[in-house]
């Protein structure tokens, strides 16, 4: 049985729905998918049914942008209590800082002369956690650039003109908030992060595992990064980072991952729980 850990749907930044994600994850003979949206959870209840009525099984997950010395991190927190309060708060607030990011975004355009408005994006991502590719796609669809890519490199990508900094929770904090949430911290596609030095900061934060396997990932950096997570203890992990359709071909299925790993992000999860976090009433973690 193969997994994949890495997906997104239209929740943040993907453009399939979560039925239509499970649909493709079965038809590329997948047994188990992870949900990892960006700062959201919310597509996990969709997601998880849909996995259920195709006899796949559902990871809860969700991808954290976050930040240590300076540099940009994602930080995947799988097996994670979806109905967690504080998880909720926190979530909250970064969805809040998308939002805003997007109004001064469009605002930077509108600077230059281009005539986009921030509902235009909101409407393409009706979602509580928009980001760059809906106004990448905003662009794209009011006729100012060609594709997403056009979109990127002409305003969207770091230092580019509507490029906007975006405030990002702490790696040691955004690690402790996965634990406290029962989840297990991973860090997400380090060979795209200049993330190395960095590492070792996030094994003494309490990191439980390293995404070696990725679309993205040449078969040296793979390499690379199974060295360091022996060395480190970390377990591996890994996905497609399916987006649906924003670059054309959807990169489910790119990703098979052995279902061991599974089983070990399985193992770590109810030692999380044992170790990390305080029983609350009402709670309902997913069952692992
Ligand atoms: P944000 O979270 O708003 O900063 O947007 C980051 C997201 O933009 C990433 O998760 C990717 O999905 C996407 N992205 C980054 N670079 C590109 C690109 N050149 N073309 C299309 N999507 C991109
Ligand atoms: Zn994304
Ligand atoms: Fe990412
Ligand atoms: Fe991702």
């Amino acid at each position: 049985m193969f997994a994949d850990l890495h997906l997104h749907t239209s929740f943040s930044d993907g453009t399939y729905t979560p039925e239509e994600l499970v649909m493709h994850a079965r038809r590329h003979g997948l047994g188990a998918v992870a949900l990892t949206d960006h700062d959201t959870v919310e597509g996990c209840a969709r997601m998880s049914a849909a996995c259920q009525q195709q006899s796949l099984e559902f990871i809860p997950g969700s991808e954290l942008t976050a930040e240590l010395d300076g540099v940009e991190l994602h930080l995947i927190g799988y097996f994670i209590d979806t109905k967690h309060p504080r998880l909720l708060e926190e979530m909250a607030k970064f969805q809040s800082v998308r939002q805003n990011r997007i109004r001064e975004m469009v605002a930077r355009l509108n600077k230059m002369n281009i005539p986009l408005e921030a509902d235009a994006v909101f409407a393409i991502a009706n979602c509580r956690s928009p980001g760059r590719p809906h106004v990448g796609r905003a662009l794209v669809q009011a006729g100012i650039c060609a594709t997403l890519d056009e979109a990127f490199e002409r305003f969207l990508k770091k230092h580019r003109p509507a490029w906007v900094p975006k405030f990002k929770i702490s790696a040691v904090d955004a690690i402790a908030l996965i634990h406290e949430a029962g989840g297990v911290a991973v860090l997400a596609h380090p060979g795209l992060n200049r993330s190395d030095d960095v590492i070792p900061l996030l094994v003494d934060a309490g990191m439980d595992g390293i995404e070696c396997y990725h679309t993205k990932h040449t078969p040296s950096t793979c390499e690379r990064y199974l060295t360091i997570a022996e060395e480190c203890h970390l377990i591996v992990t890994g996905g497609s980072d399916c987006h649906g359709l924003n670059k054309g071909k959807p990169l489910i299925g790119t990703i098979k991952l052995p279902y061991s790993h599974v089983l070990e992000l399985k193992s770590k999860a109810s030692e999380i729980r044992r170790t990390h976090v305080t029983p609350r009433p009402f709670a309902n973690p997913p069952v692992l």
